[in-house]
């Protein structure tokens, strides 16, 4: 299975540069995917969003001083040497969160959780997030949830599943008619379609055709400096956070701003050149 030609990759590639920080992609995720809130939501510990928007800055005192924005979904991991072994993955106790090797979607079965947050404390990007509460929505809201998405239960872990009821509605779809290709625009994510600057671009990125491969042009052979790295961008604008540590995520990230760039790749000192894009830098500081 791993080796079907016809595997999908789904992935995803946000222009930081055109982000402007407004939120409405983690609003219409909480909508699209019936993510709870409570009535105080200033504990961010213990808020739930799949899609979290963090705030940079270069540093630089005024009149210098320059921020960018960076939404961060799951990063749907495919794990060193990509395959399959995603860090929440490989330490599920109870195969409740696994790896489609036919999407590259990571899932989250909920049935299965028991919440020993094991997953919590193996991903490297605080994407995951514990029910501590049954979810409780507002009189009459909950005739407004999507029907298309379980909601959770306390005790559970719960995290961004790349609208993956959107993946089954289009497979149906095209299933229908007779086709097994997906069209590019039949799956797109919540945040994809409701970001105002067109930040977001999401396809396959194993489908030459399809606009996130075109942005990204992912290199399949593994790093020459790190073989657990395959997929880096041949674009040396677009970058994967914490890319080196090998979990080889599927949302890439781009910026013309060498500082964004650096930020994103949570650096240290002396360790940028070893880890920067190989095929070149040209910055823009
Ligand atoms: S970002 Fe975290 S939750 Fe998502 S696949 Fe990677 S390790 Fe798992
Ligand atoms: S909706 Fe678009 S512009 Fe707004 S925060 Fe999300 S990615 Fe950035």
């Amino acid at each position: 299975m791993i080796h079907d030609k016809k595997a999908h990759k789904y992935g995803m590639v946000i222009d930081l540069d055109k982000c402007t920080g407004c939120g409405t992609c983690a609003v219409s995720c909480m909508s699209e995917n019936n993510v709870p809130f409570k009535e105080d939501e200033s504990d961010k510990k213990d808020s739930i969003t799949w899609m979290r928007v963090y705030r940079l800055t270069n540093n630089k005192p005024f009149p210098d001083t320059e921020v960018a924005f960076l939404p961060r979904p799951c990063q749907h991991c495919g794990g060193k040497g990509d395959h399959g072994h995603s860090p929440c993955v490989s330490v599920c106790p109870a195969t409740a969160t696994d790896y489609g090797y036919d999407t590259g979607i990571v899932s989250q079965i909920y049935t299965r959780c028991f919440g020993c947050r094991y997953c919590m404390a193996a991903c490297p990007y605080h994407a995951r997030y514990f029910n501590w509460w049954d979810p409780v929505w507002p009189e009459g809201m909950e005739k407004y949830l999507s029907p298309n998405v379980s909601p959770r239960m306390r005790g559970v872990v719960e995290k961004c599943s790349f609208c993956y009821h959107r993946y089954q509605l289009a497979r149906e779809k095209a299933y229908a008619s007779g086709s097994d290709e997906i069209p590019e625009a039949d799956y797109q994510t919540a945040c994809t379609t409701a970001c105002p600057a067109g930040a977001i671009v999401f396809g396959d990125l194993n489908n030459p055709s399809h606009k996130v491969h075109q942005i990204v042009k992912p290199d399949p052979h593994p790093d020459p400096l790190n073989p657990d790295v395959v997929g880096k961008s041949r674009n040396p604008k677009v970058f994967r956070l914490l890319e080196r540590l090998g979990t080889n995520p599927k949302v890439y990230y781009m910026s013309e701003r060498e500082w964004v760039r650096k930020l994103g790749d949570h650096y240290l000192d002396g360790e940028w050149d070893k880890v920067k894009n190989v095929y070149g830098s040209a910055s823009h500081e």
